[in-house]
């Protein structure tokens, strides 16, 4: 399973039943989808959905041809002056774009980061920042 960052504009989804219709469009892929988070910002509804490895391409298309917006950068920042290498943000990481270095030092691999933000509340040192 894949884990995709998506944000439905709030010009595109206006009501329910746009959201429905949009949750139809995904199910059309005969998957069991999974919605690991559904939080609304500036500019529409963020939701973090759970998908098959082989449906990636196919869902990533529908989806930008009806104007949802599939977010691959990555979208944070660690600050190194407050982070400690405790790891806790690791295990979250879906897509492993926090690990460790060989010397211990946590390291982030901007190229692998989905924009998640699942790792964001997990600092005890709130050394993980969103862009
Ligand atoms: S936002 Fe955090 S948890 Fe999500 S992919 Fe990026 S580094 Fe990993
Ligand atoms: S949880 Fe915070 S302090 Fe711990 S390794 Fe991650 S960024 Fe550093």
């Amino acid at each position: 399973m894949t884990v995709m960052n998506i944000t439905l504009p709030f010009g595109v989804i206006k009501d329910i039943s746009d959201y429905s219709r949009f949750i139809n469009e995904i199910l059309k892929f005969d998957i069991t989808l999974n919605i690991l988070k559904f939080s609304t910002g500036t500019s529409g509804i963020n939701l973090l959905i759970d998908i098959p490895d082989d449906k990636i391409k196919s869902i990533t298309e529908s989806l930008k041809k009806n104007n949802i917006i599939v977010n691959k950068k990555g979208r944070i920042i660690i600050d190194t002056e407050k982070c400690i290498d405790c790891g806790a943000c690791i295990s979250l990481c879906p897509t492993d774009a926090l690990n460790f270095d060989s010397e211990k030092r946590l390291k982030f691999y901007y190229e692998r980061c989905i924009g998640c933000l699942l790792c964001l509340d997990s600092c005890p040192r709130y050394a993980i920042e969103e862009m």
